[in-house]
């Protein structure tokens, strides 16, 4: 039995619990009425000329950027993390505004016109278009609550598609805000809805007709949008969770490597999809990391006062109970902690694991919280194998010495790799973003994000319209014989070429033969 609607969403401060503002939660009729307005008003705005929607864009960054710090202080007291982290989160929708509204951007939606390659098709002239979906589902996670919509909705406007954005029931405000200020920059009305609620209206936006859902969350609310979607055959995208590795070398600056591997972990109270969730270290350099991360994890601000934390609260309850969970088991099956950071009770301590086994939950799962499992691998051969047995692959990162992290970076089977460096990939607005195996598929960001946005179709023009083509009926034994030279000629060599050149003649009298 599903579970009844949730019909109101709420904005809680995770470190007090304070619920600050109530949402009515929008139910299947308020979808479909969400979903004709945005019918009538895409083709309007799909008219237009891209340049005006790239304008639209440059407004909505200034407007942001006017109002970046009531933006951040939104998002930190929604969300929970610092505001200094939730200034960083703004400062990447502005990045994502500005590269979607860029030259580059808008030249890789202008269609693209060519004479094909093939020699038989001299003839045609070729048109690609790039032209909006129609409109599009939204349905967005709570952990980066500005940007993961901001990295999607940006590039489907600027595409000329209408959005329905549904944010999750943990943190609406955000998204609210992002529309306004899209709003206000002169997207509009009905182009864009935030839908606020929780699951039931999840499903009735993937239901509802969309022409494509792109879904950001876990891998089991993933499968099920992809299911609902494979029923209906709506195109979707998938980006799910993920399990990175973190791979140290023996030639790694040590103190470098814990730093950066520590921060990306902590970084939203460990609650971001490509944070390093296992960090292999090459046994010479083994002890030395350990011995500095666990220097370093005692040294955090762990606090629920979201203005001098380094590290707060998880965004629920629920969560530092799941995170409990898997380091109860790891301890159970013999993990040790090596250190942890102190902090008040109601905040998950940053913890480091030693003495891990695949069995462990820590080793399979998502651990969304700041929780790090460290393990000795023999060399790098060991440290690849190991990274890769996950089920997951959405991204890794490599430390050490160049250029050997290169050479690592390239066996992993992850979307991204970052090396010397944690987490940044995902932010950079040009690169695309995105998991393999169960991580999901499909990219966002970039231009491969943008061209997620349109459909691709093609026109093939043909140049001399009042001859037939000698391809068509009636076939007969010169069609045949003109047709093998004419292969020689176009694909064969030396003398062959040649032989085809003159047997491709055949091919020609055949073609005048029918003119009519
Ligand atoms: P979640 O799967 O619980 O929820 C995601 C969204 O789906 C929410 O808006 C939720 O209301 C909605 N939803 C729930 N049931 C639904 C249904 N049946 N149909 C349609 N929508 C439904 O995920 P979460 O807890 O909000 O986010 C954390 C997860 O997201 C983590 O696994 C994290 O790794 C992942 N994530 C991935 C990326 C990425 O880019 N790959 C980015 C951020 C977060």
């Amino acid at each position: 039995m599903s579970a009844p609607q949730a019909r109101l969403v709420e904005s809680r401060d995770p470190s007090t619990g304070e619920v600050w503002r109530r949402f009515d939660a929008c139910d299947a009729a308020a979808v479909a009425r969400a979903l004709q307005q945005a019918r009538d008003a895409q083709p309007a705005w799909a008219g237009a000329p891209i340049a005006d929607r790239a304008r639209v864009l440059e407004r909505f960054r200034k407007l942001l950027f006017a109002r970046r710090h009531e933006a951040a202080e939104l998002v930190s007291r929604e969300n929970g993390k610092p505001p200094i982290e939730a200034m960083g989160e703004v400062m990447l929708v502005m990045d994502f505004a500005r590269f979607y509204s860029s030259g580059k951007a808008l030249r890789a939606l202008r269609p693209q016109r060519f004479t094909p390659q093939s020699m038989a098709m001299w003839r045609k002239r070729i048109e690609i278009l790039h032209e909006p979906l129609g409109v599009v589902g939204v349905i967005a996670p709570w952990n980066y609550p500005l940007m993961l919509p901001a990295g999607i909705v940006i590039p489907a406007l600027v595409a000329g598609n209408a959005v329905l954005l549904k944010p999750s029931e943990f943190t609406p405000s955000s998204a609210l805000l992002l529309g306004e200020l899209l709003g206000e920059a002169g997207v509009p009305p009905g182009v864009l809805a935030v839908l606020p609620g929780a699951g039931e209206t999840g499903r009735a936006i993937t239901t509802c007709g969309v022409d494509k859902l792109f879904f950001t969350g876990s891998e089991a609310t993933g499968r099920a949008v992809a299911i609902a979607c494979a029923e209906q055959l709506v195109p979707c995208s998938l980006e799910l969770g993920g399990s990175d590795p973190a791979i140290v070398l023996a030639s790694a600056d040590v103190n470098i490597a814990a730093d950066g591997i520590l921060w990306g972990r902590c970084f939203n109270a460990g609650q971001t999809c490509v944070a390093a969730k296992r960090v292999f270290v090459e046994a010479p350099a083994y002890d030395a990391f350990l011995l500095a991360i666990a220097t370093r994890v005692k040294e955090l601000s762990v606090s629920l006062d979201r203005g001098s934390a380094e590290v707060g609260t998880l965004i629920r309850p629920q969560q530092r109970e799941m995170l409990q969970a898997q380091l109860d088991d790891a301890l159970a099956h013999g993990a040790r902690v090596v250190a942890s950071a102190s902090g008040p009770a109601g905040v998950f301590a940053p913890t480091i694991l030693a003495d891990l086994s695949d069995e462990m939950r820590v080793m399979r799962e998502e651990t969304f919280g700041p929780l790090l499992p460290v393990i000795r691998v023999r060399d790098a051969n060991e440290a690849v194998r190991l990274a890769n047995a996950s089920t997951y692959g959405l991204s890794a990162s490599v430390w050490g010495d160049e250029p050997q992290a290169s050479r690592v970076a390239r066996r992993l089977d992850a979307g991204t790799v970052v090396i010397n460096d944690a987490l940044v990939a995902a932010g950079l607005a040009e690169v695309p973003h995105g998991g393999v195996k169960r991580s999901g598929s499909g990219r966002s960001h970039g231009i491969a994000g943008l061209l997620e946005c349109v459909k691709t179709r093609t026109l093939v023009h043909e140049t001399l319209p009042g001859k037939p083509q000698v391809w068509w009926f009636p076939y007969g034994g010169a069609l045949a014989a003109g047709m093998d030279a004419f292969l020689s000629m176009a694909h064969g060599s030396g003398g062959a070429r040649l032989r085809g050149l003159l047997g491709a003649r055949a091919l020609v009298s055949r073609l005048k033969s029918r003119r009519r």
